[in-house]
């Protein structure tokens, strides 16, 4: 009865890998060498959205309310959007060699690997008065003795929206871009 059981598995399974062989054989080659793929958006640890904590410069001082009052929620994460907590981007693993000789540039992949965000999408915030996501504004005052009490203004950069990191806007947070020899195929050019 086992014996049975095994080879019916066996004959299905030959069956399968048959017809998947079949319909790979059918279809044409890609004509981009790299495929996309999907990753953990590190921002937000896959979760979709954040909380984020301002950094205290002293702006809390003789607040009553807890600290947690002043945290500041994202919903959706800015560097992913739409909530996901992932990331669409070039999948950076070498495809099967094709039979055509490669580009001599980038190989097989098609791509080239981002040089601005080191391959990870993501960049530090380009704004210069961005302080890991907040902007930090000295008090403004009439006379010169109260200016050094009075705490600084702390709000969220509105380019990076408190987060202190961006879209790599190179590889639009691709991680590479598709390579310019081959155009993407990772062939020889004839
Ligand atoms: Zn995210
Ligand atoms: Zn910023
Ligand atoms: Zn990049
Ligand atoms: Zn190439």
């Amino acid at each position: 009865m086992k014996k049975t059981t095994f080879a019916m598995f066996l004959s299905l399974a030959a069956a399968l890998s048959a017809a998947a062989e079949g319909g790979a054989s059918t279809n044409d080659p890609p004509k981009i060498a790299a495929e996309k793929t999907r990753v953990r958006c590190a921002v937000c640890n896959g979760k979709g959205r954040l909380k984020l904590r301002p950094p205290d410069f002293g702006q809390y001082g003789g607040r009553i309310e807890s600290r947690s009052h002043w945290d500041v929620t994202l919903d959706p994460c800015p560097v992913c959007g739409r909530g996901r907590g992932w990331r669409v981007v070039w999948d950076l693993t070498q495809p099967e060699p094709s039979t055509e000789p490669p580009c001599m540039t980038c190989g097989w992949s098609g791509l080239a690997q981002c040089r601005k965000c080191l391959a990870s999408g993501i960049i530090k915030c380009p704004r210069s008065d961005c302080k890991d996501g907040w902007i930090v504004t000295k008090a403004q005052s009439t006379s010169r003795r109260s200016s050094s009490r009075k705490p600084p203004t702390v709000t969220p950069c509105p380019e990076c929206k408190g987060v202190g990191k961006v879209e790599c806007p190179q590889c639009k947070g691709m991680r590479a871009e598709l390579c310019r020899r081959c155009f993407g195929t990772g062939r020889k050019r004839r």
